[in-house]
């Protein structure tokens, strides 16, 4: 199976002869064995199988390996949730006393894990900006860092990473690099095709699509080799007393040691696995990505556009905008579109915001992005609503910024929506 478009449509399952088109909901938490010695073998790792869909279900595994296949993948499963699949990705490989370097561009929820959930957790970060200099991000290692994580386009701040940067320097150090690819989709960006190691995914966004399921995705590319390393990596590769002593490098290979590691230890002990329905929802978008994604970049870049010409408007932030801070790295990366959000600043601060958002009749405000609906967020004055204007520009965030999310409507729908509440400024 070659094109994005045909994984997308028919990844990850092939019925066989007189079996459901469609991948089936496997709506069960556990599975029937003839034996106690059948079952035993699953639990010994000896057998593949099903047993108790906590730890896995073979719904969210075919939709899981379809996310592989767009990836490029050796190895993939799903979580309940994005930022589920952010914490195990890292989790997997940091325990208590360990260090990761993170990007500093990254979604909020992602950076309050990092910098206060883990570090209550003895795990340390250090942020670097996504712009820094490669003696700079050298600089941040220490001999107990683990890897470096990064968003390939950050939310909400829509910079562009330089992946293949970020992987010659994680490498370099003997460190994977772990990127959430959640705003291109593999659809726009092939973070393995630039040396990225693992990819995360929030599914809840563009992949599922239409708002209707949270959830998240780890994928390997089998490429960063753990047994180069195994004083830094015993998890992957010293036996795990947890499972009679397997050793996941040496029975599960490169390409398999991560994800089942991460399913069969932390599933087993967080139970952060996605409901077998909402897996199936997610396939339902995933059938339309490819054709979806199109139109939400076809989308952002007019209303961009459109907004970058306007005499209300004091600055528009769209990667893919002729011109922008990282176009070169677009061009690079992501050639065929970036994503469907935007942001930008309206002129005369809150209140202006604030009088803009009122007047949107198509667009809705939501905490929310990457979904079929056009909908926008104005952070001063709802998620950050209780920072000084002073504080708002410390973390990054201006008082006027306006985060609007296109989705698949008309983009002259669009644009006369933007329009007509800007008339009401
Ligand atoms: N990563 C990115 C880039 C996100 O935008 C989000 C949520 O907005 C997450 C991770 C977290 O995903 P979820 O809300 O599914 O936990």
């Amino acid at each position: 199976m070659s094109g994005i478009g045909t994984k997308c449509v028919q990844g990850g399952y092939t019925p066989n002869n007189g079996e459901p088109r469609q991948i089936p909901v496997i709506q069960s938490t556990t599975f029937k064995y003839d034996t106690s010695e059948d079952m035993g073998k699953l639990f010994d790792l000896e057998a593949s199988g099903y047993f108790y869909t906590r730890l896995a279900n073979p719904t969210s595994d075919y939709v899981a390996k379809k996310i592989c296949e767009m990836e490029g993948g050796t190895a993939a499963m799903l979580t309940s949730s994005g930022m589920a699949a952010s914490f195990l990705a890292v989790f997997n490989i940091c325990s208590c006393g360990d260090h990761f370097i993170s990007s500093s561009a990254i979604y909020g929820g992602t950076y309050n894990l990092f910098a206060v959930t883990l570090k209550r957790m003895g795990i340390e970060v250090t942020f670097v900006s996504p712009d820094a200099s490669e003696e700079e991000i050298d600089a941040a290692f220490k001999p107990n860092t683990k890897l470096i994580f990064g968003e390939t386009i950050a939310n909400p701040a829509l910079d562009v990473l330089d992946i293949e940067k970020f992987a010659k320097i994680a490498h370099k150090n003997g460190v994977p690099l772990i990127l959430d690819n959640t705003f291109p989709t593999p659809v726009n960006c092939n973070p393995f095709k630039w040396g990225a190691d693992i990819v995360t995914h929030a599914t809840t966004k563009y992949m599922d699509g239409h708002g209707s399921a949270v959830g998240g995705a780890i994928v390997d590319s089998g490429n960063f080799d753990w047994t180069k390393y195994p004083e830094k990596y015993p998890g992957l590769c010293t036996p795990d007393e947890s499972y009679h002593g397997i050793v996941y490098t040496e029975r599960f290979g490169i390409g398999g040691a991560f994800i089942t590691k991460c399913v069969a230890q932390l599933m087993r002990d967080l139970g952060v696995a996605p409901a077998p329905m909402n897996a199936f929802l997610l396939n339902l978008g995933l059938e339309s990505l490819h054709v979806r994604m199109k139109r939400h970049c076809e989308n952002g870049l007019a209303v961009a556009k459109f907004l970058q010409s306007h005499p209300k408007v004091s600055w528009v932030k769209y990667p893919g905008l002729e011109g922008s801070k990282d176009y070169e790295l677009v061009k690079k990366y992501m050639p065929e579109g970036t994503c469907g959000v935007v942001s930008f600043g309206v002129k005369g601060g809150r209140e202006a915001a604030s009088k803009f958002m009122k007047s949107l009749k198509l667009v809705a405000i939501e905490t929310h992005v990457a979904d079929a609906r056009s909908c926008c967020l104005h952070p001063a004055t709802s998620t950050h609503r209780q920072l000084s204007d002073a504080e708002l520009y410390e973390c990054g965030v201006s008082p006027d910024l306006i985060r609007m999310s296109f989705g698949i409507e008309d983009s002259a729908d669009l644009i006369a929506d933007v329009s007509q509440a800007l008339d009401n400024v």
